[in-house]
């Protein structure tokens, strides 16, 4: 890395190798001298359009449907009368021609931007099938014509819309108001507008901003949190936090409104109206639910220097019989809070891997008792020490981020700051060790020696070690 200061801004990408199981990118500029880091933040608002707005919202939704449907049906024509792929920008040249017929001339009251973002948004899609394809998914989802009864009306708007106290200014719509809970911080770069199904329109903000970035501090306080169906989380404090089983207390509300929905003759107003009742329950746990998981991942962010939390198997725990419990827990949630929040506020986060025996390791004298099953709460190791499950665990799990955390530590210590003088993160410092130490990428293997030596390597079943190694891996964030 080569100082830029003299130069002004410019930007690097930090690439840590490629045979890493997970790739950090992340977009680097020096201003005045002082490393700045560039992040993006969603900020969502619900609208209070007027009547005439919200007329003109549908409106917008209904031409970027209209534009989808088209543009796919042209890819697919050219596709199949040439063999090729109908590019972004031809297609945007056939949109100028399509909206001076006259039967589409309506195109043109509507916003260019908008009707061109929704090319960029199939294209994109297309990409997506392709990734899916490549890596011989069984789901490859090819790009859908988009109906006007089960698409939700949405539109984007790439550049232009400003916020003015309350109001939202939206080209070719004007002021529209909107419950602004919190201000927003950095420059708005899109808005993509929302039409839920409870009926409200919401706006998605995304802002860019530059922050100083992630510099180690000293870990003072550390925890480790077990996440379960029992209690939501327990920490390795002691402190428990309930499960508040937002869907299971709904779930007789949710029962009347959708037996009242389904007496209702298909296609009429009272249909509707029944429509929108389920679909305002389901909003309110969602909401509860993100309420709550945004106040105790902020508050677990905010009060410790290290958090360790485990990696779970989501998707699998979801099939089994606890469809409902686990997906109303919203683990995948909490993690993915955790983790940005955590970038952002300068605490180390670390994801244990899942193989990792958390609940069946003895945390005093590291006795691993294969025989534990889900349903034994309490456990006494023969080493005499009694213990609660959970809270053993979040225990275990805390002593094995501290244990990794060290050893990124000490993977790098020579070098705890870059070309600039900059104070740079352990992930970093690993990265050049990566890079420059061994001149070379490690394989996957070698990493697991190097990372995670000891216990969880044996406890592998079968011999998938090397597909699953990155299951073994703990992440550090
Ligand atoms: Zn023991």
């Amino acid at each position: 890395m080569e100082t830029t200061a003299q130069t002004g801004a410019r930007t690097i990408d930090i690439l840590i190798g490629l045979s890493l199981p997970f790739r950090i990118r992340k977009r680097y500029s020096w201003y005045n001298g002082i490393m700045q880091r560039t992040i993006q933040t969603t900020y969502r608002y619900r609208l209070a359009p007027t009547a005439a707005q919200e007329q003109m919202f549908n409106r917008f939704a209904g031409a970027r449907r209209f534009v989808w449907n088209w543009a796919l049906n042209r890819k697919r024509e050219h596709f199949q009368q040439t063999g090729k792929m109908l590019g972004f920008s031809a297609l945007c040249v056939e949109l100028t021609r399509l909206k001076q017929q006259p039967a589409t001339s309506w195109l043109c009251q509507m916003h260019a931007q908008s009707l061109q973002q929704t090319l960029r948004d199939l294209d994109s899609a297309y990409q997506h099938f392709f990734r899916r394809v490549r890596k011989g998914e069984t789901k490859k989802g090819f790009p859908q014509f988009k109906s006007k009864k089960t698409d939700t009306p949405r539109f984007r708007v790439p550049q232009d819309v400003r916020i003015d106290g309350s109001f939202f200014s939206v080209p070719k719509i004007g002021l529209v108001k909107a419950i602004v809970h919190r201000p927003i911080e950095g420059t708005t770069k899109s808005a993509t507008f929302k039409r839920e199904a409870c009926g409200h329109w919401y706006i998605s903000l995304v802002t860019e901003r530059q922050i100083a970035p992630k510099v180690d501090r000293p870990i003072q306080t550390h925890v480790g949190v077990d996440v379960g169906l029992k209690s939501l989380a327990v920490l390795s404090t002691g402190q428990t936090i309930d499960n508040p089983r937002w869907y299971r207390v709904q779930s007789r509300k949710l029962r009347r409104a959708q037996k009242a929905l389904s007496r209702k003759v298909i296609g009429s107003c009272n249909r509707g109206k029944a429509r929108v009742g389920v679909a305002r329950l389901h909003q309110k746990t969602r909401n509860q639910r993100n309420d709550f998981l945004h106040k105790l991942s902020t508050d677990l962010i905010r009060h410790f220097d290290l958090v360790s939390i485990e990696d779970l198997n989501v998707k699998g725990l979801a099939k089994t019989k606890l469809s409902k419990s686990v997906p109303d827990a919203g683990w995948a949630t909490f993690r993915a809070m955790l983790t940005y929040k955590a970038d952002r506020n300068n605490t180390h986060l670390i994801v244990i891997g899942r193989f990792f025996p958390s609940s069946k390791t003895c945390g005093a004298c590291g006795l691993i008792n294969a025989d534990l099953t889900r349903a034994d709460r309490d456990w006494t190791c023969p080493c005499g020490v009694a213990h609660d499950r959970d809270l053993n665990a979040a225990r275990n799990i805390d002593k094995e981020g501290a244990r990794f955390f060290e050893q990124i530590v000490a993977a790098g210590h020579a070098e705890t700051q870059n070309a600039c003088g900059d104070p740079i993160s352990p992930i970093e410092r690993l990265a050049q060790v990566v890079e420059t130490g061994s001149r070379r990428l490690m394989s996957i293997k070698e990493l697991i020696g190097y990372w995670s030596p000891g216990t969880h390597t044996q406890r592998v079943p079968g011999a998938g070690l090397r597909d699953r190694s990155h299951e073994l891996m703990n992440f550090y964030y």
